[in-house]
């Protein structure tokens, strides 16, 4: 209400920095949202009311605080890069910005410890000097933030060798912010990690991560073009079980979808699959030895570059591939799915073929539970909601299962169709009164209100 949240204001006012201005508000309740036409019409003019920026986790608490004692639902946003409206007020309240928790506390035994709202590039360069880097990133690594990776994202860059975020031991630790009138701090480790990955924020505000890092590698961008998909798709998997092949990112593309990469048309052969991948150098003669035999033209090889005014492959792969169509062509949006790692190459052929007018492959090779699998990010021509449900269901029929992206709870974006237990209970302790990114967990209930 309005005498809660003036109350709020004089609560924090002289000690936690305010915004006020609802231009800049409104620009901050954002995220990629956009991406789904469905939640384009669901959120599209939600806002909060006034962005907080603490500069320590002892102004973190001083907003958590005053949320709790005046009843003021409160967001965290990090990059806002999220793509399924996570960082969206959806009942107005407090966007608390945490770009500020930006520092790296150590880096040793093979972790750093960091502040949230530390960019992932930024992270990396500092990393390297160590000779080390974290261990994945999404492809939106230059523009957000490692907590928002921890409680938004899911995998990336990386994933081929790690698995996807919520695979145990790709978090140590967590130290967490509760929702209430007096916010305690949690540092949580092994398996209670998961209270607050991929939780969307809604329980409790990350202030620092404890992050297991990778060896650095000189790597390559490289592109192979094919005559067709399958042979793309096979080549990326072989390279994958390579062991003589130190990678990062393996990335089959079917055509058209290379046609929208503009920027590396002379890459991209017309009517070709192409092969995304990031190597070692030292993995280069292996790399192109498969290539080769396997009938793929080798049309781009070049060290990796993300400093300003270079774009990186990994800009083109997970869910850049969806951004690059989409910067030319709004009519497409897109899919996440899971493959089975038995028959897998069996059912990317299936998939390939079941809806050639609506559907373009895209794959990402990842572990998943300690096998190599491919998980598809394909693009879809949308028609409508219903005809969006019955080809998600034609996945499902087949053993291909669907994260779907067009939905902004919790419960409903994953596969199981509720929040984790471990979630749901953790959120009791964190958020008592449901106030944290309230409405994107579902099934919770404060417990005032509760049964
Ligand atoms: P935000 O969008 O700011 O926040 C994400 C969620 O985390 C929100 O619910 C927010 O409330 C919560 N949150 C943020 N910080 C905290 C904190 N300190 N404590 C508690 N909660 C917090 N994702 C992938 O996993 N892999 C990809 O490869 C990938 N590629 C993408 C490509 C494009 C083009 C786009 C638009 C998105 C992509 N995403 C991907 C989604 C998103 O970019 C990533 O998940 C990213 O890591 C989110 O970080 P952020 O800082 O932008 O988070």
């Amino acid at each position: 209400s309005p005498d809660a949240l003036a109350a709020l204001k004089a609560d924090l006012s002289g000690r936690v920095v305010l915004v006020e201005e609802p231009a800049r508000v409104r620009k901050r309740s954002r995220d990629f949202f956009w991406y789904s036409p469905v939640l384009d019409a669901e959120l599209k003019g939600l806002s909060g009311d006034l962005v907080a920026e603490p500069a320590s986790e002892a102004e973190v608490i001083a907003v958590a605080a005053a949320c709790a004692r005046h009843r003021v639902p409160l967001t965290v946003r990090g990059g806002g890069t999220g793509n399924y409206g996570q960082a969206v007020p959806l009942h107005g309240g407090v966007v608390l910005d945490v770009s500020g928790l930006d520092r790296v506390e150590w880096q040793r035994d093979g972790a750093v410890r960091t502040g949230p709202g530390l960019r992932m590039n930024r992270l990396d360069a500092l990393l390297a000097e160590g000779g080390e880097e974290i261990r994945m990133h999404p492809s939106t690594k230059r523009t957000a933030s490692i907590g928002g990776f921890v409680a938004g994202g899911s995998g990336g860059i990386g994933s081929v060798n790690y698995g996807q975020l919520r695979e145990r031991g790709n978090i140590r630790a967590a130290r967490v912010v509760t929702l209430e009138p007096e916010p305690r701090v949690l540092e949580l480790t092994g398996d209670a990690v998961n209270g607050v990955a991929h939780a969307y924020g809604t329980t409790g505000i990350v202030t620092a991560l404890e992050m297991p890092l990778a060896p650095v590698h000189p790597w390559i961008d490289v592109i192979v073009a094919f005559d067709d998909f399958l042979t793309a798709a096979e080549v990326g998997l072989a390279v994958g079980r390579d062991p003589a092949i130190t990678k990062k990112l393996i990335t089959p593309i079917a055509w058209p979808l290379p046609q929208w990469f503009t920027p590396l048309r002379a890459q991209c052969p017309p009517g070709q699959a192409i092969l995304i991948a990031m190597v070692s150098e030292a993995s280069l003669p292996a790399f192109r030895a498969r290539a080769a035999r396997a009938g793929g033209t080798i049309t781009l090889e070049t060290p990796l570059d993300d400093s300003p005014g270079h774009t990186p492959l990994y800009e083109y792969s997970w869910n850049h591939t969806t951004l690059q169509v989409l910067k030319t062509d709004r009519s497409w949006t897109y899919l996440q799915s899971l493959h089975p790692a038995d028959g897998l190459m069996e059912s990317v052929a299936e998939m390939a073929a079941l809806f050639p007018d609506e559907i373009v492959p895209h794959l990402e090779l990842i572990e998943f539970a300690g096998r190599l699998t491919y998980a598809g990010i394909p693009l879809l021509k949308f028609t409508d909601a219903e005809r969006l449900n019955h080809i998600i269901e034609a996945h499902e029929a087949r053993g291909v299962s669907i994260a779907n992206p067009h939905v902004y709870t919790l419960e409903d974006g994953t596969r199981h169709k509720r929040a984790e237990t471990d979630q749901l209970g953790f959120k009791r302790l964190t958020d008592p009164m449901g106030l944290m990114n309230p409405g994107k967990m579902r099934t919770f209930t404060p417990a005032a209100q509760g049964a």
